[in-house]
């Protein structure tokens, strides 16, 4: 069988396909030809560039298996491939850690003030040292802070588990019932039971100095808005690696512009990949461009597991 990763895969991942008997490709056929030259294969691997959309479902009725290399489907018509006898897999656990990690990034670049220092320390810093030394002097410690996580999925509780290795005091909000224990894995193999707090949402926004969000995006419809933000200890900071559209990008602006916030960090945007230039040139805004997923151990985290499950699917 032939398959055809169009968007690369691992090549941990290439391996275990190939020691399984399957044939894989890894050129990129551009989006505008794939319905004439998917014909040849039996089952495509994506990440988020290429569009598995209804037309092309439609054009190549070979197609066995769509295989998707991270967590968001949206750029497959997953109901419609179902509809056609297509088997459709992700990988939504492989890049967990990385997503939670980077939070901590964020958080640790605003309680620093690196997101300024790095865009000043360029211009000033050979000429206004001692001024800028003196205007990011107030930094602060994640030790003995409250981290709320909203959303405690699997890089909800990836995050908890950072937190609690940091010393955080750890509330969490999710809007189903979910297990509060996470178990801690140290390097020499010791693991640790550990307990966070279930919270309210009110109770979370209200109490938490940091916020995480890990929940998925609902269209139209922002989870933190002007009543959240004015509901939030004054001061706090806020992290989204979630999705863009989770936050209201208009109210997180107004927040920070008037001191209610510290600073924000966002990995995600609206009208990605062309966010807004406010928030872009925002001082107060730590930014990454959508990399939550993108370390060398998630992606060969994504190869294997995507790997495997194309196996179990198609050598059933
Ligand atoms: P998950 O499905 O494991 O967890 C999401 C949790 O959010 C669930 O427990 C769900 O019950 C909860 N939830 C849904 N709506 C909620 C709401 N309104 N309030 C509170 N909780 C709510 O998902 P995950 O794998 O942890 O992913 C979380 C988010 O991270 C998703 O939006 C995903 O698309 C995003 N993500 C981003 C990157 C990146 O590159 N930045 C990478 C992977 C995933």
């Amino acid at each position: 069988m032939k398959i055809l990763a169009n968007d690369g895969i691992d090549p941990v991942g290439k391996k275990m396909l190939e020691e399984a008997g399957f044939t894989v490709d890894t050129q990129n056929i551009p989006q505008d030809q794939l319905a004439a030259r998917l014909t040849e294969y039996d089952a495509i691997t994506v990440r988020s560039a290429t569009k598995i959309r209804k037309d092309l479902i439609d054009a190549c009725p070979n197609i066995k298996l769509i295989g998707r290399g991270g967590v968001g489907m949206d750029n497959i018509d997953v109901d419609y491939a179902k509809s056609k006898g297509i088997s459709v897999v992700n990988t939504p656990a492989a890049s967990s850690l990385s997503v939670a990690e980077l939070v901590f990034a964020h958080l640790f670049t605003g309680i620093r003030f690196l997101e300024q220092a790095n865009r000043d320390m360029p211009l000033k810093g050979d000429t206004a040292f001692n001024d800028l030394k003196k205007n990011y002097a107030k930094g602060v410690e994640l030790r003995g802070k409250t981290l709320g996580v909203m959303g405690f999925g699997r890089i909800g509780r990836e995050a908890a588990k950072i937190a609690i290795g940091l010393g955080m005091n750890v509330i969490a909000y999710d809007i189903f019932e979910f297990n509060p224990e996470v178990e801690l894995e140290f390097a020499d193999e010791q693991k640790i039971k550990f307990k966070v707090s279930s919270v309210s949402k009110e109770h979370l926004l209200k109490n938490a100095d940091f916020i995480t969000l890990h929940v998925p995006a609902i269209d139209g419809k922002p989870v933190i808005s002007n009543d959240e933000f004015a509901m939030m200890k004054n001061g706090a900071a806020i992290v989204n690696c979630a999705r863009g559209g989770v936050i209201d990008e208009k109210a997180l602006i107004a927040a920070l512009d008037a001191g209610k916030l510290s600073f924000a960090g966002l990995d995600v945007f609206d009208n990605e990949p062309t966010p807004s230039k406010e928030i872009l040139s925002h001082a107060k805004i730590s930014l990454s461009p959508h990399i939550g997923a993108s370390t060398n151990e998630a992606q060969e985290r994504i190869g294997v597991e995507l790997a495997q499950r194309i196996i179990d699917e198609l050598k059933k």
